[in-house]
């Protein structure tokens, strides 16, 4: 077929826009929804290694903020879309290569996420006792690859290294009353080791000051409402430099000041007897972990802060202190993994990209975290998304304009594999039976953490449906 007699109508009913989607958390949502609204035809394959879609909404947000869960909503709708395939339990790079999408898409756009996270770079940084916050909130929201992890929760007192939302949900899901979190989605298995933790003491420990935090101030206050627990800050902590001041009189800076304030206000807390305590630490890099065999001790070496506002580095004094405790969560931030094929930078951890094209790659697109990095909330991916798809449509008369097999083709071979892959409809039945087993124990959804099962019930009720015995969402 002569391509320059078929690129005129590459987007119409006759030669639809196949765009292969890999990832379905918020930002391959959002492409998908990007590409309907565009006045050509377009079909939207979305590739997903895992049979349930929603990526970092499902696992990554705390189950003690369903209000977060919300754009959920949304993107059911977009996968309503005529001409939404969602491919569940494929994972690409190994069940598909880069070039079957190649062949089977006029476009691939890698809306992957972070899965990895960034080191310490610490000898002894995986002893017992020492994890990545990425375990810890994969295995309370029930996420397959974590449901096993198992974390000791006998200990008393928890290290928290990293002062961004992910250490806040970390603390405040080892402080939060149990009760408190039993009427959530929360995976059973952490509901029952949360009941029995003895976790009391939880230093949250940053290796810059209190006014470069990256917590939402929002997050950062609800800690200070915990029932029984009490946060402390030292009033010492709270002396800042001309630089930090002068951060904190920008407007734009709005956040940081409040959070300023909100430890301002909990100087006046004390240690109280009873109950759990949450301690916030500036200016410290852990610089050793010890422990024979497991963790009992880290090395923080103080720091002080060097350079102009807002570019404002921690800088080791030297000074040393160490802290006994048996529990760490390492929450540094995540980082993007490569993929067989695709352009990386390994220093940031994303597929490196000039306005979601994908450097030195003609048709692959890159949008939400694989693209900017781990920043910004859920709402941030739909700006960042449609830049994207604007870039894509944009390419239209560059791409390869003969017609695609799009998710047929893509099937057709991994049927062949003896590949189950799962559609929307299959998960639309797996959440159906989650909320019918979390209504049995007053919870939203009682998640399926094993894939094995997942595939057994989307099996089991789609069999049941078509024999006419249960009625489909
Ligand atoms: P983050 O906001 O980037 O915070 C990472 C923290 O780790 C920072 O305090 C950073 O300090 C510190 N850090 C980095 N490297 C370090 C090192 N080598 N040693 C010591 N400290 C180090 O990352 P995150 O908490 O993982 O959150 C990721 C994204 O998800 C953020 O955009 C966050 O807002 C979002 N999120 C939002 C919510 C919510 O809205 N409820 C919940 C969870 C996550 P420096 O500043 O000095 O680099």
């Amino acid at each position: 077929m002569n391509s320059a007699i078929d690129s005129g109508n590459l987007g119409t009913a006759g030669n639809p826009l196949r765009v292969a989607i890999v990832g379905s958390g918020p930002s391959g949502f959002y492409a998908a929804e990007a590409l309907f609204k565009s006045p050509l035809t377009v079909r939207v394959d979305m590739l997903e290694r895992l049979p349930v879609p929603f990526g970092l909404v499902r696992y990554g947000v705390a189950p003690d903020h369903p209000k977060l869960k919300q754009p959920t909503l949304v993107f059911d709708k977009i996968a309503q879309s005529p001409g939404f395939t969602f491919l569940g339990n494929v994972t690409v790079g190994r069940d598909v290569s880069l070039e079957q999408l190649r062949t089977s898409h006029h476009a691939i756009l890698f809306a992957c996420g972070a899965e990895s996270d960034r080191r310490l770079g610490l000898s002894n940084e995986d002893i017992a006792g020492s994890h990545t916050a990425t375990e810890f909130v994969g295995w309370y929201n029930g996420h397959p690859d974590y449901r096993d992890r198992s974390f000791d929760l006998s200990q008393e007192v928890a290290v928290i290294i990293g002062q961004g939302n992910v250490a806040i949900d970390v603390a405040r899901i080892l402080a939060k009353p149990i009760d408190e979190l039993r009427g959530t989605d929360m995976a059973e298995h952490a509901l029952d080791a949360l009941a029995a933790s003895r976790v009391r003491d939880i230093h949250l420990i940053g290796r810059r000051g209190p006014a470069q935090t990256s917590f939402t101030f929002k997050e950062l206050r609800e800690l200070g409402d915990l029932a029984g627990c009490v946060t402390i800050v030292s009033g010492n902590d709270l002396q800042l430099n001309s630089a930090c001041l002068s951060e904190l009189e920008d407007k734009t800076n709005f956040n940081a000041a409040k959070n300023v304030e909100i430890f301002q206000s909990w100087t006046s807390h004390r240690a109280a007897a009873a109950g759990k305590r949450i301690w916030f630490h500036f200016l410290q890099s852990p610089v050793g972990i010890a422990g024979n065999g497991r963790l009992d001790r880290i090395t923080f070496e103080r720091n002080r802060l060097t350079g102009p506002a807002f570019a404002q580095l921690a800088q080791g004094t030297g000074e040393m202190v160490d802290l006994d405790c048996g529990l760490l969560f390492r929450s540094i931030g995540y980082r993007g993994l490569p993929l067989p094929g695709v352009p990386y930078d390994s220093s940031r951890g994303v597929f490196p990209s000039t306005a979601g094209r994908i450097d030195g790659i003609a048709d692959l697109y890159a949008a939400g975290w694989i693209k900017r990095g781990p920043s910004g909330i859920i709402g941030t991916n739909r700006a960042d998304a449609v830049a994207t798809v604007q870039s894509l449509l944009a390419d239209l008369p560059h791409l390869d304009a003969r017609p695609k097999s799009g998710a047929e083709g893509l099937c057709a071979s991994l049927a062949r594999c003896n590949l189950r892959v799962l559609s929307y409809g299959d998960w639309r039945r797996i959440d159906a039976e989650e909320q019918r087993r979390g209504a049995i124990v007053g919870k939203p959804r009682e998640k399926i953490t094993q894939l094995s099962d997942m595939l057994a019930v989307a099996a089991h009720s789609h069999n049941r449906a078509q024999e006419g015995q249960m009625a489909l969402p």
